[in-house]
Formats: structure tokens, C-alpha cells, sequence
């Protein structure tokens, strides 16, 4: 499987890749967002938000499982943490679908719920303010996208 690695050593850092690859994201685009508490997945949301120009302050929408921000497009910014292994169908395909992009913090825990193709980035904390970031694109729409932020 193709994978793409990116270590950061400071939030601005992981914020600005992720700004780098906003301006390269379409409408019906979804981000899974893996890692665990604080290894970056709301910076590098906050990131994404600055690249498409979102005026607003992104905050971790733990409490509301959904936020929506408009900008160059519409960011759609979940944190499925509390919806836990939920079954039941939480509408999130109108999301997924929707003119904007959509990001998903924890997405493994709606796994069954997320599209095949999507991009999957792995934050993992290392020493101090070192993250590693690991990119697994699935389908080719990702393949290219990180080809081009990775080149
Ligand atoms: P999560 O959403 O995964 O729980 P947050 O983004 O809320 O994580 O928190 C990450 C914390 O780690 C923030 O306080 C951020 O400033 C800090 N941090 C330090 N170094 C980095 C880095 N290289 N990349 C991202 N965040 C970093
Ligand atoms: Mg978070």
C-alpha cells in the first residue's frame, strides 16, 4: 500500500502542511483523522481551516459531533470520540456527499459508516513536539492528491 510519511517538530508545522493540502482539496472530500488525545488531529484541522480561508476559530466539536464552517469551501469538521460504536446511521452520508470537505477525528470508530475512498492520516506523538504523519490514500483521487503535496 502506498503511504506517505511527514514528521513535524512544532503545531505550526503540521498546521501549515495541512493549509498546503487544503488548497489542493475538492468538494466530497473526506479526511480520516487518526491519533490519540493530542497528537494533533484539531491543529491539523485548524490548519486545513486556515488554508481555505475560514475566518472562524476551529475548536474540537467533541460536544456537538458536527461543525460546520463556510470558506473557499465548506469545511465540515466532526470528532466522532463520543458517538463511541454507535450503530445506528447518524446522517453523516449527507456529509460525506456535501459540497464541502469533510474531516473526521476518530474515524475508525464509525468505520463502517466512512466512504472506501477517502484519505487516512495517522498522527503519531513522538518525543517532545515531534509528530510523525503517515498519509494512506485510498482510491487513486488520493493517490494523486498526496503524489502532489508530497512532491
Ligand atoms: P487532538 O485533536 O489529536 O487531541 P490537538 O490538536 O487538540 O490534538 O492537540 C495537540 C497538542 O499538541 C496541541 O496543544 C499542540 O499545540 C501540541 N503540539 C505540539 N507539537 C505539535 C506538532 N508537531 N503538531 C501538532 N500539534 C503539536
Ligand atoms: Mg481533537
Amino acid at each position: 500500500m502506498n503511504q506517505f510519511e511527514r514528521i513535524t517538530t512544532n503545531s505550526e508545522e503540521t498546521s501549515q502542511f495541512a493549509a498546503k493540502l487544503a488548497g489542493r482539496l475538492q468538494p466530497g472530500d473526506v479526511l480520516a483523522l487518526e491519533g490519540d488525545l493530542g497528537a494533533g488531529k484539531t491543529t491539523f484541522t485548524k490548519g486545513l481551516a486556515k488554508g481555505l480561508e475560514i475566518k472562524r476559530t476551529v475548536n474540537s466539536p467533541t460536544f456537538t459531533i458536527i461543525k460546520e464552517y463556510k470558506g473557499k469551501l465548506p469545511l465540515y469538521h466532526m470528532d466522532v470520540y463520543r458517538v463511541g460504536d454507535a450503530f445506528e446511521d447518524l446522517g453523516f452520508d449527507e456529509y460525506f456527499e456535501g459540497e464541502g470537505v469533510t474531516v473526521v477525528e476518530w474515524a475508525h470508530l464509525i468505520e463502517e459508516q466512512l466512504p472506501l475512498e477517502r484519505l487516512t492520516i495517522f498522527l503519531y506523538r513522538e518525543e517532545g513536539d515531534t509528530r510523525r504523519m503517515v498519509f494512506v490514500p485510498q482510491g487513486k483521487r488520493y493517490e494523486q492528491l498526496c503524489k502532489e503535496i508530497f512532491s
